[in-house]
């Protein structure tokens, strides 16, 4: 099966393997595992900030930033369809008692305009505004980069507020790939960020939450409280550090299949109704289709993709989807508009 139903998908290679069985071990609760101190010590490094910490999941790197940097009734402003509001089981309320008020975006970017128009005034009646969030790329409006200078925008005028900014990056290596922006020019508006290994960059297990050396220390008490403090991570860690060293530039093909797909499909059944940025593609499918349909004919053909709704899929080519593969998709893709014609 050629799986396209996310970058979340890859297996280790050869080379990631064996770089995780050598691995050097410790206790990394105890606090001496020297690779899970590595890795967090270059990724601070590379996003430009003081310290960084090692969580399973993308969803316990940004949760321990909202409950390092949001208290109970405090409001946590982020963009309407942003993962940490979406996909991340209500996390902000459930956990830490943060009020969410939601920012219409476009393409899951937005301007101060938008977030002004969405902060609640200095007054008892509100719930006071501590944090901003941004996700970039956006993953629900398609792999969409937020561009650079509304990054800027949005966070000086945030901090001038009074507010701090975090970033959901889970896919930011994506940005930096794209667009050559270094990781620490991107991160370098925001308080905190989050980033992603099990996506894109291949390796099995691992987020990092990055910021200032008081924050993170205490999103790490976060993560023990979570339960997300791992014993010997070092053999997860090397694999992040793997993926860092020999499969971080490789995203570029990604982005170069997923261009192919928009590139081929954009007739009246099936169409791409987002800029193709990176390496997702959300592909609509006009009745009478249907999202189901499609994912059967796909699935026919060796092909596995994802319903995101009923007249949705989305495909994101990754790791171990080279160009042939890509020509099966498309084959797959064609067959089932010819079909339909
Ligand atoms: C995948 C993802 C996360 C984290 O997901 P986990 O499955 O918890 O690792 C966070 N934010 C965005 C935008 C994502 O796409």
């Amino acid at each position: 099966m050629i799986d396209c139903r996310s970058d979340t998908v890859t297996r280790p290679t050869d080379g990631m393997w064996e770089a995780m069985r050598a691995a050097e071990l410790g206790d990394d609760v105890l606090g001496d595992d020297p690779t899970v101190r590595r890795l967090e010590d270059r990724v601070a490094g590379l996003l430009g900030k003081e310290a960084a910490v090692y969580t399973p999941s993308g969803t316990m790197a940004n949760q321990c930033a909202v409950g390092a940097q949001v208290r109970p009734g405090q409001a946590l402003l982020l963009e309407a369809t942003a993962h940490i509001y979406f996909y991340e089981g209500g996390a902000p309320s459930a956990l830490w008692g943060a009020h969410t008020i939601l920012i219409p975006g476009d393409g899951g970017a937005f301007g101060w305009a938008q977030v002004a128009t969405a902060m609640p005034p200095d007054d008892v009646h509100f719930a006071t505004p501590a944090l901003l969030s941004l996700e970039n790329t956006h993953n629900k409006a398609g792999g969409r980069i937020f561009p650079q200078p509304l990054v800027e925008e949005v966070s000086r005028a945030a901090r001038a507020h009074g507010l701090r900014v975090h970033l959901d990056g889970a896919r930011l290596w994506n940005v930096h790939v794209a667009t050559g922006l270094a990781l620490a020019d991107l991160c370098g508006p925001v308080d905190t960020v989050s980033v992603c290994f099990s996506k894109g960059l291949g390796a099995p297990v691992g987020s990092c939450l990055a910021g200032d050396l008081d924050t993170i220390e205490y999103a790490r008490r976060l993560r023990k409280r979570l339960g997300g403090g791992m014993r010997q991570a070092g053999m997860l860690a090397a694999g992040c550090l793997y993926a860092l060293d020999y499969q971080l530039d490789r995203l570029a093909e990604d982005h170069a299949h997923a261009r192919r797909i928009a590139d081929d499909l954009d007739n009246a059944l099936l169409g791409v109704s987002h800029p193709v940025e990176t390496n997702i593609v959300m592909v609509d499918v006009a009745p009478p289709g249907d999202a189901e349909e499609l994912l059967e004919h796909l699935a026919s053909h060796g092909v596995a993709a994802l319903a995101v709704g009923t007249d949705r899929i989305r495909l994101i080519p990754c790791l171990g989807v080279d160009g042939r593969a890509m020509d099966t998709v498309l084959d797959a893709l064609n067959s089932y508009r010819e079909g339909r014609a």
